[in-house]
């Protein structure tokens, strides 16, 4: 039997089941429905799902408003400025808790460009789905009847496996640029065509990233490169002009070195298998590689004034950090992460003598050795350094003392200068 309402979904006929729903999510629907609200899991959870993927966390939506959800979980805590949000922590498992919000030009406060700068006024399930940003996104699984809502097409997308802004994507980009990046990075991440109409506009109005928060395209930056699909992010939005308002010293540098853009690439490939294989990965490491270049250019421009390699190169650490923070921020720990691996490409040089223990007992000596083994890829002066710390790591102990003791350094000899000093000199 088919339900009067074309746009919900009854159970038997969609592919959502609690099975796929984490423990936590699921208590929270309840404990809403229970309390007499309405309660929907909705965004990434359902989609991601319907296919056939593990959701990376799961969003709730309700009528309720954030003072009712907090009367019903102890474990409540309300955050948020431009929207107010509940989130319900079970220990480290945030789940994120919604009120329906409407999408109507008297209840949001845009600036002169467009701009959504508050939008605090809650509304239905359907007109909560219309502001949502991708039809794919706004599906919405109800736990009363576990019916699936569907008011904008998503499940129809699903299939014809696109992504395709609710909307005019024009007005859409104008409200939030960063959706700009979200349809690059769900297209990327999902495997999905972005539609037409949805795609045109993209290049056009790439520019208006530039009102973006820094803090808030880091936070993009985050979701674009560390969950698998960099590489294919990377050149999608390269493609579609967005990346020079996130990096532009990076792409400049791009386009004026293919030894640099394979080394960037190399990275890519690299960070994407390392989350493949569930091994660790800093955000850290694929910022000092961007901005290497970058670096080395400004580095350059001052041995050229007659200034020594090591001073020139130490000295611009931080304002090559800096510069990028003017676009996308760089948290103090990892701009401390990215010196680190910086400064170790000079430690690293030196293969001989005392030193070479302190290096490797360094605590950042892996990345360190990693960023050097990239750069030996395009640089291949840099192989024999960089194999020499291959099978020096390989190695136990004893055999390094030999590697070491066979690595005589070249040139002055210490040991002059560790003479006392003549007393009538
Ligand atoms: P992910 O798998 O990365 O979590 P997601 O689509 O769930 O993808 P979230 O950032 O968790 O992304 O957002 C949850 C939901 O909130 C989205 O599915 C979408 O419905 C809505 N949303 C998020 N950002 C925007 C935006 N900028 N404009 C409109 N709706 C948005
Ligand atoms: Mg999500």
């Amino acid at each position: 039997m088919s339900s009067p309402n074309q746009h919900i979904i009854p159970r038997d006929q969609h592919s959502v089941s609690r099975d796929f729903i984490s423990e936590n999510a699921l208590k929270v629907l309840y404990r809403l429905h229970k309390g007499g609200y309405e309660a929907f899991l909705v965004g990434g959870g359902v989609r991601d799902i319907l296919l056939g993927l593990r959701p990376k966390d799961f969003d709730i939506a309700t009528n309720a408003t954030p003072e009712q959800i907090k009367k019903l979980f102890r474990n409540c805590r309300i955050i948020g400025r431009r929207f107010r949000l509940a989130h319900i922590l079970y220990g480290r498992d945030v789940i994120e808790v919604a009120t329906f919000r409407a999408h109507c030009d008297d209840n949001i406060e845009q600036r002169g460009d467009g701009m959504i700068v508050r939008d605090n006024v809650y509304g239905t399930v359907e007109e909560d789905a219309i502001r949502r940003d991708f039809t794919v996104n706004a599906l919405y699984y109800n736990i009363a009847d576990f019916s699936i809502h569907d008011y904008c097409g998503g499940l129809e997308d699903l299939e014809k496996r696109q992504l395709k802004m609710i909307g005019d994507p024009i007005e859409r980009y104008k409200e939030d640029p960063v959706r700009m990046l979200r349809a690059v990075r769900l297209g990327c991440k999902l495997n999905l065509t972005i539609e037409e109409n949805t795609a045109k506009p993209i290049n056009e109005m790439a520019h208006l990233l530039e009102g973006i928060p820094a803090a808030r395209l880091w936070e993009e930056y985050k979701k674009m490169f560390l969950s698998g699909k960099g590489q294919r992010t990377f050149n999608q939005l390269k493609s579609f002009g967005l990346l020079p308002y996130l990096f532009p010293e990076t792409v400049k540098a791009i386009n004026e070195d293919d030894d640099f853009a394979e080394f960037v690439t190399l990275a890519l490939e690299n960070t994407d298998r390392r989350i493949s294989q569930d091994k660790s990965i800093n955000p850290a490491f694929l910022l000092a590689v961007m901005l290497w270049k970058p670096l080395m250019e400004r580095t350059d421009r001052l041995v050229n004034k007659g200034m020594h390699f090591n001073d020139a190169f130490y000295k611009n650490f931080n304002t090559t950090i800096n510069k990028q923070t003017q676009t996308v921020s760089i948290m103090k720990r990892y701009g401390a992460v990215m010196q680190d691996i910086w400064a170790l490409q000079v430690r690293l040089k030196f293969n001989h003598g005392k030193r070479v223990w302190s290096v490797f007992d360094h605590p950042r000596f892996r990345a360190g050795y990693d960023f050097l083994l990239l750069r030996s890829e395009v640089d291949p002066s840099l192989k024999p350094l960089a194999d020499w710390w291959t099978q020096f790591q390989e190695v136990g102990r004893e055999q390094r003392v030999k590697m070491l003791s066979q690595n005589k350094p070249q040139g002055k000899k210490r040991r002059t200068r560790k003479r006392k000093p003549r007393s009538n000199a």
